[in-house]
């Protein structure tokens, strides 16, 4: 066993030589406490050592042994539903044995170690089998059928495999090697967090991940497997935009890691979640969600290590073939976690103290995020998409975490206090927000909800960027200078802002939008506008067009049930052109 013994404690760092047998990155219990650490830091014989725990009344001469094993996760049934913190303590249990208030060292186990599971085996005895492959299912939930893979490093022939009840710590199958040597395989493996799951090949994403939510889908559409980041000041909705993504996202499994953001907002997710409704399914949300939860009272520590702890858990989702969405709410409290370890190893300080190496990391974090084939001998496919909100101060992203993001991230979906303000939410800037994904997910907007969706798509794009500058000549000339053809744009953009992008999360129909109610109702602008438009030009007057009473049950589309919603839109297509058809009479 290896002992060192403490020289120096400030804060969340302590720093103890006699280490020199230490690995990097290995996980030490830290004096008779136990409490629990990561070496972070290695010169000669001392190791610095991020310490997740409370550090507070330790000495000076206390030992520190280490485990000889990096900060690793259990990867098994029990994990859907579970709450863990960032080193994937499970906080529920926990709070059983010991109350609300978390006792330093203790140790509880990741995944239960008494509930039983009923696994079914995959593969015959005498098969071969490879790393990744599945060799049997566990029903975890009524929703998620849990793959047991072969870890990754193993392979052989299948000597014996046994189905029906077990625990996690149960060997359930026996793997010979190309040695002869024999492997007990369980329905639990461990992976390290900092190191990336492997798969085969990376594959570029194709469909997207449908959110439910207007102005994502429809204007800057973020894919299944890819990356996202939710920029805004305090209040502009990060939290309302990551928990409906959490909540009605097409994903099959959704980790959520709330990084301390605020001390009450994970008692929200704690006590929010386990109400909802999947839409999908019927069922508790719990049943396909996993959440890593750093409350405000827990070290800054932890909060660095749950990024990772998360991500690895979502990546063992995607490669049972799984498309799996991860939300960080906020990765700015996490790379504050850097900043602070940064400071507390002495290291040279880069912009805003943040160390040299935060855009390395962010970079780290957000590859390890994609459309995967799996390894193993039958490949499935999976996809992680991640989405990561980010704080900055006073809402100004020049600072150095969104601007690193930003270098990263293939979608932006850049939050206004303006907006908030004025209580448009989702308070998503249609100006500054884009999605690099726009272009290749086109074909499968085409394919699967109208061949007219890019075209749609791309009038609400043009109205919006025409009427911000038709607003600058309004504040210069004055509305009535403006030709009637322009004062319909600003009708329609209006009607494009009110009536489509805005849409109320708390709102029982309207917090989701199915894709094809998405497309209806962007044909409900657009008809309006181009009808209006051949109307102009055939000498209708702009007051008559922008007061048409089809425009309000136009904006009051969005509270129509989807069961209902192709009657009433053919009911307000025959009501727009009765109008028109009135005045055109009249004209006659
Ligand atoms: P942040 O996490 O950026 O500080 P929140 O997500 O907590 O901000 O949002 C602040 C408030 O804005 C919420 O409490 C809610 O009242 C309002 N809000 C944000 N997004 C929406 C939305 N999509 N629909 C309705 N209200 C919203």
């Amino acid at each position: 066993m290896n002992y060192g013994t403490i020289t120096k404690i400030s804060g969340p760092l302590v720093v103890a030589s006699g280490m020199k047998d230490t690995n990097m990155f290995d996980v030490v219990k830290v004096s008779e406490l136990n409490l629990i650490g990561e070496v972070i830091e290695m010169h000669g014989d001392d190791a610095s050592i991020q310490v997740y725990e409370e550090t507070s009344g330790l000495r000076q001469g206390e030992k520190v042994v280490s485990t000889g094993e990096p900060l690793s996760v259990e990867l098994g049934p029990g994990l859907i539903g579970g709450i863990f913190d960032g080193i994937q303590r499970p906080l529920r249990e926990i709070v059983k044995v010991c109350g609300t208030n978390l006792p330093r060292g203790i140790e509880v186990p990741s995944l239960d170690r008494e509930k039983q599971w009923v696994f079914e085996p995959a593969v015959a005895v005498g098969e071969r089998v490879f790393g990744g492959d599945v060799i049997g299912t566990v029903q975890e939930t009524e929703v998620v059928s849990h793959k047991i893979m072969l870890p990754p490093d193993k392979g052989g022939i299948v000597k014996e495999i046994t189905g029906g009840t077990c625990t996690v710590d149960d060997v359930v199958a026996i793997v010979l090697d190309e040695k002869g040597q024999e492997h007990g395989i369980g329905i639990m493996q461990k992976w390290p967090v900092r190191k990336g799951r492997p798969y085969s090949k990376k594959l570029s994403p194709k469909e997207p991940l449908i959110t439910g939510q207007r102005v994502i889908d429809s204007l800057f559409p973020i894919a299944k497997g890819g990356v996202a980041a939710i920029p805004g000041p305090f209040g502009s909705g990060k939290t309302v935009t990551q928990h409906q993504i959490a909540k009605w996202a097409d994903a099959d499994i959704v980790v959520y890691i709330g990084c301390g953001e605020r001390g009450n907002e994970m008692t929200d997710v704690l006590n929010e979640f386990p109400e909802l409704i999947d839409p999908r399914t019927g069922k508790s949300l719990m049943e396909r969600t996993v959440l890593i939860a750093n409350t405000s009272d827990m070290p800054v520590a932890a909060r660095e290590a749950s990024i990772y702890t998360g991500i690895t858990i979502a990546e063992y989702f995607r490669d049972m073939g799984y498309n799996v969405a991860l939300m960080a709410d906020s990765t700015s409290r996490w790379a504050e976690a850097l900043r602070e370890m940064s400071g507390r190893l002495e290291e040279m300080p880069g912009e805003e103290g943040y160390p040299a190496y935060l855009g390395s990391r962010l970079a780290q974090f957000y590859e390890r995020a994609g459309r995967v084939e799996s390894v193993g001998k039958t490949p499935r496919e999976g996809t992680l998409s991640v989405i990561g909100a980010v704080s900055p101060a006073g809402g100004d992203i020049s600072e150095p975490v969104s601007q690193a993001t930003l270098r990263i991230v293939k979608v932006f979906w850049g939050l206004d206090s303006a907006l908030a303000y004025k209580r448009h939410f989702p308070a998503i800037n249609w100006l500054t927000s884009y999605s690099l994904y726009t272009n290749s997910l086109s074909d499968w907007f085409e394919n699967n909800v109208s061949d007219e969706w890019n075209s749609l798509r791309e009038t609400v794009m043009r109205l919006l960027s025409e009427e911000s500058e038709l607003e600058e000549m309004v504040k210069l000339v004055g509305i009535d200078a403006l030709s009637p053809v322009d004062r319909l744009k600003i009708e329609a953009a209006r009607s494009v802002r009110e009536d489509f992008l805005h849409q109320a999360a708390f709102h029982e129909v309207d917090t989701y939008t199915s894709s094809h109610k998405q497309y209806l109702m962007m044909k409900l602008v657009c008809e309006y506008y181009e009808k209006s438009l051949e109307a102009l030009e055939k000498g209708a007057d702009i007051l008559f067009v922008s007061s048409l009473k089809v425009r309000e049950k136009i904006g009051r589309f969005k509270y129509v049930k989807e069961e209902e919603m192709q009657n009433e839109f053919d009911a307000v297509l025959s009501l727009l052109a009765e109008e028109l058809g009135t005045e055109e009479k009249k004209e006659d």
